[in-house]
């Protein structure tokens, strides 16, 4: 194969070497495409996805993958309107060859789109890994053969990442951590989506085990749907650790039966229905408006404007990691890990 690099791709090697690589690593690369190529590239990949009714969901791109890809998102007001909504977080596709991780997410944004009544604030991610899901045939793995799922900054990242990689998975590919915390530009995007969005609860919609898992403190849902719980420990770099257990936030993880065939219309409906209900009833009524994961609230300084809304939204507000019903000492994380 011949080595010819597209000038566009100098151009920026030369402005991202300028930069100093504690900058480069906090600010993923401008996509190279624009959203309406996403939305054809989506659309040839994915059968349930259509080509206009993604174009008409006005996606927006913030951010491109490692190889310059549209990293799309799209908000959804409360209907009615209310400022003080939770906010919720989906991200579908984080791994690329869970394809109906995607396209539930697109068909739930169709969904939003008209629902007439419904109380969150959401930013849906449909896509975070689309150089693996684009890639033929789809991979788990981004460009660079990270396991985004593995590339969070939980806080045992540095001690146990690696190491488990190897000791736990037998140096799976598929299950590469990457050489760092934060190294793929997806996972960078992601957090800082996090970081600005601050989501109450986020669901992760994966595939194909057919279960339901959940991180955080709250009791977790029994099921939504066909999906019953099953908690599956967590993993270093995981979502669910990073977000679940270090920054004390619920994390729904829903992993569909099938990673190539959608659940059924009416399966979808019951999930859907069933996970609004326990969102429902089990986040604060009014968002606050100052915002900290519970595990990183600083002691004194800040408060939430209405403390009461605060307690019934995490309770218990300090979750210690012994605490944790995953902790690792208690419930060992099996090597097949679905999430
Ligand atoms: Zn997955």
């Amino acid at each position: 194969m011949k080595a010819r690099i597209p000038t566009r791709l100098l151009a920026g090697f030369f402005v991202l070497t300028a930069l100093p690589l504690a900058v480069m690593a906090q600010v993923p690369m401008m996509p190279l495409g624009t959203t309406a190529q996403a939305c054809h590239a989506f659309a040839q990949r994915l059968r349930s996805v259509d080509e206009a009714k993604c174009l008409a969901l006005e996606l927006r791109a913030d951010a491109g993958s490692q190889s310059g890809f549209p990293l799309v998102f799209k908000d959804f007001a409360p209907r009615p309107a209310n400022p003080d909504a939770p906010r919720i977080l989906m991200i579908g596709g984080m791994h690329g060859d869970e394809l109906t991780s995607v396209s539930l997410s697109f068909l739930w944004m169709e969904r939003l789109q008209t629902e007439r009544l419904q109380p969150f604030h959401w930013r849906v991610i449909p896509a975070s890994n689309p150089d693996g899901l684009l890639a033929w045939p789809s991979r788990r793995m981004n460009l660079g053969g990270i396991d985004l799922n593995r590339n969070f900054p939980s806080a045992d990242w540095d001690a146990s990442a690696l190491d488990y990689w190897e000791r736990r998975t037998g140096s799976d590919p598929r299950r590469f951590p990457g050489a760092a915390a934060l190294s793929a530009p997806e996972t960078q995007w992601l957090t800082a989506h996090i970081a600005a969005f601050q989501p109450h609860a986020i669901v992760s919609v994966h595939a194909p085990y057919g279960l339901l898992d959940f991180d955080g403190p709250q009791k977790p849902p029994r099921r939504f749907g066909p999906l019953h719980l099953r908690q599956l420990g967590i993993f270093p770099g995981s979502l669910g650790n990073y977000a679940g257990v270090d920054l004390g936030l619920p994390v729904i993880t829903l992993e569909l039966p099938h990673a190539g065939l959608m659940p059924s219309p009416s399966h979808a409906q019951r999930i859907w229905t069933d996970m609004l209900t326990w969102l429902s009833e089990n986040l604060p009524k009014r968002a606050y408006s100052v915002w900290h994961p519970p595990l990183l609230r600083p002691t004194g300084g800040e408060r939430p404007t209405d403390p009461s809304a605060h307690l019934s939204a995490f309770p218990p507000t300090f979750l210690r990691r012994s605490d944790s019903p995953h902790d690792q000492s208690r419930v060992p994380p099996p090597v097949w890990s679905t999430e």
